[in-house]
């Protein structure tokens, strides 16, 4: 099949239809149904003059012929597992082009870094993921770029007017956002900074906006539809599927996609081949597997919340009507996802007391795989985090952060119950 076979493809088929076969040849691979892992650094070109071909396409001296696949030079610059990979993951966001990364940090690291300068400003949502976080506040702050973070419910006024005292306003180089907040659900508004960004557009600065939408991406949510610029991953965790795997990846407009690998190229944070082949395998059941854990989320949350030993339930599936929150969850999001925060009744010591009883679940960070996952935010994914910002999030002692796995929900909630104490007998209570 041609490229122009698949654009044909893409336009009448949906993304589940399309992962298993999108953008692999069996011809290329003596009829190999599945795309093998090509573990090589290196490919031979046919001549000479492909050779400097290839270069000269690779570094931007010539178009590529659109008719033709990219020539593949060094697993560095391009290798198939990760261009077929990047070919299938445009599919749920829409985008035109995607670049898969070793991490997820290695996606935000190199997707940062091909637009900021010194003397820059970063605006960005807070609170932010801690890797994301110490690499905005300590790592480019050492090279002279400035951030400023954004609290969940702001207005666009107040956001504006902080921009202005910044001083900045004239260096602002992108707009960062993370929605849902981790841990605790909070929706920031993507099209309302998208529209904020575009007042500090100037012909020189395109202020891009990107959004790190590993919560309820790609299933439940499309911020290049709503005007993002760029879509950031890690694959780590629903792309990926089954904790086993550690990646990333970046998605958006082919011109900004290319600004993107070329960094990349240098910086060497691609991913490498069999990362490419094992998230190909996972692509393969992300919708099945992000509906049930969506569904399963659903249940939980709705019984924790009816639980007496639960004070408060975080998940965007339970927002009532009058809830501001709402109205962002129904322009922007397609599905609650699969993450819930929940504060127990008590302190530390209670929320301890019910992890460290958890049988099925296990009690470890990371989300979005197979197998439920439950954690302390205050102590372990946010233990950096600021105390002050810490408290005014309401990221407290009595939280707990739960990632909804692939498993039969009566029987999550039954370890749940038991080691929330007061579950009668082992029937599974509505
Ligand atoms: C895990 C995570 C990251 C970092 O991804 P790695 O694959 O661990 O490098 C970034 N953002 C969010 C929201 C995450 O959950």
């Amino acid at each position: 099949m041609s490229k122009h076979d698949y654009q044909s493809l893409r336009s009448k088929m949906k993304p589940e239809s399309l992962a298993m076969s999108y953008g692999y040849n069996p011809a290329f691979s003596e009829g190999a149904v599945k795309c093998p892992i090509y573990q090589t650094s290196t490919f031979v070109f046919r001549t000479a003059e492909e050779g400097k071909e290839f270069f000269e396409v690779a570094l931007g001296k010539r178009q590529p012929d659109p008719d033709r696949e990219a020539g593949l030079i060094y697993s560095r610059i391009n290798n198939p597992d990760i261009e077929i990979l990047e070919d299938r993951l445009t599919l749920w966001d829409e985008a035109d082009d995607a670049a898969v990364f070793e991490s997820g940090m290695a996606a935000i690291s190199t997707a940062v870094l091909a637009f900021v300068s010194p003397g820059d400003l970063i605006l960005h949502s807070d609170p932010l993921y801690g890797g994301t976080d110490y690499l905005f506040k300590s790592i480019l702050a050492r090279f002279g770029v400035q951030s400023l973070g954004v609290l969940p419910g702001e207005s666009r006024e107040a956001i504006r007017q902080k921009i202005l005292l910044s001083g900045r306003q004239d260096r602002l180089a992108a707009v960062f956002v993370e929605t849902p907040a981790n841990p605790t659900n909070h929706l920031i508004d993507i099209q309302m900074l998208v529209s904020l960004a575009a007042e500090f557009r100037t012909p020189e600065r395109s202020v891009p906006v990107l959004v790190d939408n590993t919560f309820l991406g790609p299933l439940f949510q499309r911020p290049l539809v709503l005007g993002a610029d760029l879509v950031i991953y890690s694959a780590t965790k629903y792309l990926g599927g089954h904790s086993d795997v550690i990646a990333g990846a970046c998605l958006g407009r082919g011109a900004l996609i290319q600004e993107i690998k070329k960094m990349r190229t240098y910086l060497g944070t691609g991913a490498g081949p069999w990362t490419g082949w094992l998230l190909m395998r996972s692509l393969e059941t992300l919708s099945l597997r992000m509906s049930r854990q969506a569904e399963t989320a659903k249940i939980i949350a709705a019984r924790l919340a009816q639980h007496p030993k639960v004070a408060k339930v975080y998940y965007p599936g339970l927002y009532q009507d009058g809830d501001p929150q709402i109205e962002i969850y129904r322009r922007q999001c397609l599905g609650p996802g699969a993450m819930i925060s929940f504060d127990v009744m008590g302190g530390e010591a209670e929320a301890f007391r019910v992890l460290n009883r958890l049988k099925l679940i296990k009690l470890a960070v990371s989300l979005g795989g197979t197998e439920s996952l439950a954690e302390h935010p205050k102590t372990m994914t946010h233990a950096g985090v600021d105390e002050e910002l810490k408290r005014s999030l309401g990221i407290s002692d009595q939280m707990i952060r739960l990632s909804v796995g692939v498993e039969d929900p009566d029987d999550l909630w039954m370890d749940l119950g038991d080691a929330l104490g007061l579950l009668e007998g082992s029937e599974p209570s509505v």
